[in-house]
C-alpha cells in the first residue's frame, strides 16, 4: 500500500503550468479604488445635495443621524447597488463569533403581478434576524430568539462580488431586544464615543478648542498560504485550522531568508489580485511581503478610522480566503498552523487624532511634546492598571499556541518606549534612571524632546505593546482574531487615563500649570513605571522578574478570560457605559464555551487521524518488516536480520504507545481542556516519530516540508 493521494498532491503541484509572462505592458490605473463603495463619491453622485451634506456631517462630526433622510438615502443606496449588478442586500454584522454575519434578501418585489425591484428606509435602517443559532450567552431568553440590527452610517456600504452576482452589504450593529449588545461593533463604537469625549477634556485643559476626536487604527495582516492539493489531504486543517500532527522539516526558519525575501511568482499573482478586490472595496492595502517563516506572508494596510479599519480588516480575511481558493491555495488565518514554525499574529497599529493632531507624535515644540507626553504617560498608567483586560481580549484557542511560545509576544502585558523614550521619562520621574544612571531632569512643556528615532532599528519584535514613533503597536493580538475587542479595550482604558489626568489638571492654578502636569506624570511614572520593560520579552528571566514585578501572567484562555469579570475592569466598562456587567458575563460565558468545543474539536480530529490515518501506515510498516524478517529466516539469511528485528521493534513499540495514547485521548475528550491538549501533545509525539520511521511512500499525511516549501 503506498499513499497514493499524498503523492498525488505532490504531482499535480509538479505538473501546474508556470505561468506565462504577462502581456503588453499597460499603465496601471487606481481610478477603481473604492468602486464597489457607497462613500462619499457615490453619495455625491446619487444624493440631492442637502441629504448628502447631513448624511456626511453624521459620518465625518458623528452628528446624530436625521431620520427623514433615511427613504432618500435609502433609494440612492439601491440604485446605485443597482448599477453595480447588486440584486439582494444584507445586514452585515460582527456576531460574538468572531466571524462575520449576512443573511440575504432580494430587491424583488412583485406590484401587481410585475416584478420590481424595492428597498425602503425600513430595509435600510433596522432589520429583524431569527438569531438564534449566533452565540449570545444567555442575553436573548429562548422565547425571544430575534436579535435586531441597525444601520451604521459610519461605515459605508458596499457591494461584494461574485462570479455571477452583486449585494449590497449594509454596516449594522446587532442587539437583542432590550439593547444588549450582541455584537462587536455595539461596544467598539460605544468606546469610540468615550474615548472622544475624555480626549476632548483633556485637550481642553491644553487650551485647545474643540476639535473631531478620530481613533486610528493600522492593521497588520499576517498569514500562512499553502497549496489547497495538501489542504484537502489534512483532516486537521479542514476541520481545526492547524495541523495537530506533523514532524518539523529539517529546514525551516533557520537560515532567515524567507523574510522580505523575493516573492514567488504564484504568491505575487495571488496577493495581486487581494490587492485588486481591496482596493476596489475602498481597503486601502499597502504592504506585502514574506514573513519570517516559509509560506507565511503579511498584508498591511493604511491607517484608517478604528471602526472601518475593524470592518475592513473582517473584508480582508474574507478575500484573502476567497482569492486564495480561487488561486488553487488555500490561506490559513490560524495563530498556528504549524507547531515550532513562527505563528501568524495582527499588530494593531493604534493612536488618537486630535483634528490634524496626532497626539502620539512627539512633535517639535515644548506645547506638543507636552501633550504627547501626557498620552503617554497616560497609557502608560491605562496598560498597567488594566494590562489583564488587554489579554483577555486577546484569549482564544488559537492563539495561547502562539503568545508565550518563543517567538511571539508573551502573555504577560508590557509596554516598550526604547531607548531614548525611556531616558526622557526617566528625566520626568526626577533624574534617577532605574539603573541608578542620572539623566537630565526633563521640563515638560518647557523642554523640547530630541528627535526621537523612527527607524526600525529600535524596535523590540519581543514585545507585546511597544511605541513606535507615532502610535503603539499591539502585538498580541492573533492572526484570525477581530480587531474590535482589542481596541474597544484600548480605547476604554484611554479614556479613563485621559479622565484621571484631567480631574487633577482642571484643578491646577493656570500660572502653575506646566509644573503642576510635571508633578502628575512624575507620580504616574513612579506608580507604573513596572509596566515599561525594554528587554527580551521571550526569555525566562522575564518571567521571572515580571512575577517580581507583580504583573499578571494569565497563560491560557481561562485564566485570561476570567479578567473579564474583574471588578477594576467591569467598573471601567460601566462607568463609560461600554458593556454592562451582563453583557460582559455573556462574553466570558460565549468565549469560554468556544474554546471548550474548539479544544474537543481538535482533540476529535487528533483521535479519528491518529486511529484512521496513522494506525494503518504504521501498521502496515510494521507488517512489512516482520515478513522481511520471517522471510530471511525462512531462507536462512542471517545479515540484516538484526537491523530488520531492531526496525520491527521500534515499529511496534511506536504502535503499542499510538493505541495506548489513542485511548488515553478518547477518555480525555469529554473532560477539561486542559486534559485534552495535554494528551493531544502527549499523542503527538508518538505521530511525529512515526513519520520520520514509516516510509516516506506509505505516510498519508501531506508533510511539513511540502506544505510549507511546494507551491
Ligand atoms: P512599520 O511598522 O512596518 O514600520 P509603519 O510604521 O509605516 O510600518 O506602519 C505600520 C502600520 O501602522 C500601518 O498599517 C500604518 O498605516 C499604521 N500607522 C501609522 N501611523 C498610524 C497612526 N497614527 N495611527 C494608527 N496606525 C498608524
Ligand atoms: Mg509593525
Amino acid at each position: 500500500m503506498t499513499s497514493e493521494s499524498r503523492v498525488s498532491a505532490i504531482g499535480a503541484i509538479a505538473s501546474m503550468s508556470q505561468e506565462p509572462p504577462g502581456g503588453e505592458p499597460h499603465p496601471a490605473s487606481i481610478d477603481f479604488y473604492a468602486e464597489d463603495v457607497f462613500g462619499e463619491d457615490a453619495m455625491r453622485r446619487y444624493l440631492p445635495a442637502p441629504v448628502c451634506r447631513k448624511l456626511l456631517a453624521t459620518i465625518k462630526n458623528s452628528d446624530p443621524l436625521d431620520p427623514e433622510i433615511a427613504p432618500t438615502v435609502a433609494a440612492a443606496m439601491v440604485k446605485w447597488a443597482v448599477d453595480r449588478g447588486a440584486t439582494h442586500f444584507t445586514h452585515w454584522f460582527l456576531p460574538l463569533n468572531g466571524s462575520t454575519a449576512e443573511k440575504h434578501d432580494s430587491f424583488l418585489d412583485l406590484k401587481d403581478g410585475k416584478a420590481i425591484f424595492t428597498f425602503g428606509a425600513k430595509n435600510l435602517v433596522a432589520g429583524e434576524t431569527d438569531a438564534s443559532s449566533l452565540p449570545s450567552g444567555g442575553l436573548r431568553s429562548t422565547f425571544e430568539a430575534r436579535g435586531y440590527t441597525a444601520w451604521d452610517p459610519t461605515s459605508p456600504a458596499f457591494v461584494k462580488r461574485h462570479s455571477n452576482g452583486a449585494t449590497l452589504c449594509i454596516p449594522t450593529v446587532f442587539c437583542s431586544y432590550s439593547g444588549d449588545a450582541l455584537d462587536k461593533k455595539t461596544p467598539l463604537l460605544r468606546s469610540m464615543q468615550a474615548l472622544a469625549s475624555a480626549t476632548r477634556r483633556l485637550m481642553k485643559c491644553f487650551g485647545l478648542g474643540r476639535e473631531h476626536v478620530e481613533t486610528t487604527l493600522g492593521a497588520e495582516q499576517e498569514y500562512f498560504l499553502i497549496d489547497r492539493n495538501f489542504y484537502l489531504r489534512r483532516p486537521d486543517l479542514i476541520q481545526s485550522g492547524r495541523t495537530v500532527f506533523g514532524a518539523p522539516p529539517q529546514k525551516h526558519q533557520q537560515l532567515e531568508d524567507h523574510y522580505f525575501g523575493s516573492i514567488k511568482s504564484r504568491v505575487l499573482h495571488f496577493m495581486t489580485e487581494v490587492e485588486n478586490e481591496l482596493w476596489r472595496l475602498g481597503i486601502p492595502a499597502k504592504t506585502r511581503h514574506n514573513e519570517v517563516a516559509p509560506a507565511q506572508f503579511e498584508l498591511a494596510p493604511l491607517f484608517e478610522n478604528v471602526n472601518l479599519a475593524c470592518d475592513h480588516n473582517m473584508l480582508v480575511m474574507e478575500v484573502l480566503r476567497q482569492t486564495a481558493e480561487r488561486n488553487g491555495l488555500v490561506c490559513l488565518l490560524h495563530e498556528k498552523p504549524f507547531a515550532g514554525v513562527n505563528g501568524s499574529g495582527k499588530h494593531n497599529n493604534w493612536s488618537v487624532a486630535y483634528g490634524d493632531r496626532n497626539l502620539l507624535n512627539p512633535g517639535a515644540d515644548p506645547a506638543q511634546n507636552a501633550i504627547f507626553l501626557t498620552v503617554l504617560c497616560a497609557m502608560i498608567k491605562g496598560v498597567d492598571e488594566h494590562a489583564d483586560l488587554l489579554r483577555a481580549t486577546v484569549a482564544g484557542a488559537g492563539n495561547d499556541h502562539r503568545l508565550g511560545a518563543n517567538e511571539a509576544p508573551p502573555a504577560v502585558i508590557s509596554m516598550f518606549l526604547g531607548d531614548q523614550l525611556m531616558e526622557i521619562i526617566n528625566g520626568i520621574e526626577g533624574g534617577h534612571a532605574g539603573t541608578g544612571r542620572k539623566t537630565a531632569q526633563m521640563r515638560v512643556g518647557v523642554d523640547t524632546l530630541p528627535p526621537l528615532p523612527h527607524d526600525a532599528t529600535d524596535r523590540n519584535r519581543t514585545s507585546p505593546f511597544a511605541f513606535t514613533g507615532n502610535k503603539f503597536e499591539f502585538r498580541a493580538p492573533g492572526s484570525s482574531q477581530s480587531c474590535a475587542d482589542a481596541c474597544t479595550a484600548l480605547n476604554v482604558i484611554a479614556a479613563e487615563s485621559f479622565d484621571a489626568i484631567a480631574d487633577e489638571l482642571e484643578k491646577l492654578d493656570d500660572r502653575d500649570f506646566n509644573g503642576g502636569l510635571q508633578k502628575i506624570l512624575r507620580r504616574i511614572i513612579r506608580e507604573h513605571r513596572r509596566i515599561l520593560f525594554n528587554g527580551d520579552g521571550y526569555s525566562d528571566a522575564w518571567l521571572e522578574e515580571a512575577r517580581r514585578r507583580g504583573l499578571p501572567n494569565n497563560p491560557d484562555t481561562p485564566s485570561a478570560l476570567e479578567s473579564l469579570l474583574l471588578p477594576a475592569n467591569v467598573a471601567l466598562y460601566e462607568k463609560y457605559g461600554v458593556f454592562t456587567r451582563r453583557e460582559l458575563e455573556s462574553r466570558h460565558e460565549v468565549f469560554v464555551a468556544e474554546y471548550v468545543r474548539r479544544v474537543r474539536i481538535e482533540g476529535g480530529v487528533a483521535l479519528e487521524m491518529a486511529e484512521s490515518m496513522v494506525a494503518p501506515a504504521a501498521e502496515a510498516e510494521y507488517a512489512k518488516a516482520v515478513e522481511a524478517l520471517a522471510t530471511a529466516k525462512a531462507a536462512g539469511v542471517v545479515r540484516g536480520r538484526t537491523a530488520e528485528r531492531a526496525r520491527a521493534l521500534r515499529l511496534g513499540a511506536a504502535l503499542d504507545d499510538l493505541a495506548k495514547k489513542s485511548d488515553a485521548l478518547r477518555k480525555a475528550l469529554p473532560g477539561e481542556s486542559s486534559a485534552i491538549l495535554s494528551a493531544m501533545a502527549d499523542l503527538r509525539k508518538t505521530v511525529d516519530f512515526l513519520e520520520g520511521v514509516v516510509a516516506d511512500e506509505r505516510w498519508p499525511l501531506p508533510k511539513y516540508r511540502e506544505m510549507l516549501f511546494l507551491h
